[in-house]
């Protein structure tokens, strides 16, 4: 089995509005662990991909949206690894670029209406029901195993934050992360900022996975799930065009928005020092190609 080498850089960003308010940004780049086994989802299905190994099963089934980072990472970690992969792809086969990706990888795509998508286990079952080479992989990554591989993102942390600010879609990387910094006994406390709308399940949900506390911060997710407003492309592109880093108009735009958008608002001490996690997952920029054709400027 090929190495698990997961260990991202970690950089300081540099803004006049930074120096102003006095505070320090950091920002993770787990964007930078893999081209395609992108950030989060590279964590997340760490201990998936050693649990297929330790029960002998040759074969990941999991789901997700035409313009999944998870169905990207999946196909081409399970390429890797020498695994086969099946994916339950919500609605219509149209020929994103993650979903040529994901073919190229080798992929079996299985385009599935919504109504059925729904209900996950019974869609796995009328296919795979007593396949024993078969590992279930929740959409997304999300669960136990994904927890644990994210939790490790911790570990790799040169020293303690005041805040560290994660992009929120199941809450499964910003539980991980919780759970990590308080096995490392950190004091940072996460900011979690969930990407859709009516997301008070994914308080609750991390919540229920653990005893430390955590901001939730619901105000950013600009209309809800893969919505954008002109100034959160803005926001992107000056970013972008700032740094060399690219960010996410879906998961790490809104999250460095609300940063950027809370500093700006004099919430934070001066002298903070704020750790930003890049989730990674860019191909939803292209997804969104158009949007930023039509900014203005
Ligand atoms: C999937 C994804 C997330 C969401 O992670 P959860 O663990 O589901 O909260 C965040 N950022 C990026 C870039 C992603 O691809």
């Amino acid at each position: 089995m090929p190495e698990f080498d997961i260990h991202s850089p970690l950089e300081e960003l540099f803004f006049p509005l930074l120096r102003e308010k006095e505070i320090r940004l950091f920002i993770k780049r787990d964007d930078m662990i893999h081209p395609f086994i992108s950030g989060n989802k590279w964590r997340k299905l760490k201990y998936n991909l050693l649990r297929a190994e330790a029960e002998n099963k040759d074969h990941l089934v999991t789901f997700g949206g035409v313009w999944s980072n998870h169905l990207l990472a999946t196909a081409c970690a399970a390429a890797r690894f020498g695994l086969k992969a099946t994916a339950f792809v919500r609605g219509e086969d149209i020929n994103t670029e993650s979903m040529v990706l994901c073919r190229l990888f080798g992929m079996q795509l299985r385009f599935t209406d919504r109504e059925s998508y729904r209900d996950k286990r019974a869609l796995f079952n009328s296919a795979f029901a007593g396949d024993s080479s078969v590992l279930f992989v929740d959409e997304g990554g999300a669960g136990t195993e994904g927890i644990k591989g994210c939790a490790e993102l911790a570990d790799e942390l040169p020293e303690d934050y005041d805040h560290v600010f994660c992009a929120a879609g199941t809450g499964t990387t910003a539980a991980g992360i919780i759970q990590g910094l308080t096995a490392r006994g950190f004091n940072a406390k996460v900011n979690v900022v969930p990407v859709l709308k009516g997301a008070e399940f994914i308080e609750e949900e991390i919540s229920k996975l653990t005893d430390a506390g955590f901001n939730f911060v619901p105000a950013y997710h600009f209309g809800g799930y893969a919505k954008t407003q002109p100034e959160l492309l803005e926001f992107i592109r000056n970013f972008s065009s700032a740094t060399g880093i690219l960010l996410d108009p879906v998961y790490t735009g809104k999250m460095m928005y609300a940063v950027f958008d809370l500093v700006k608002k004099g919430v934070f001490a001066p002298g903070s020092r704020i750790l930003t996690i890049h989730t990674g997952g860019l191909f939803g920029l292209l997804g969104m190609k158009d949007r930023f054709f039509m900014l203005p400027g």
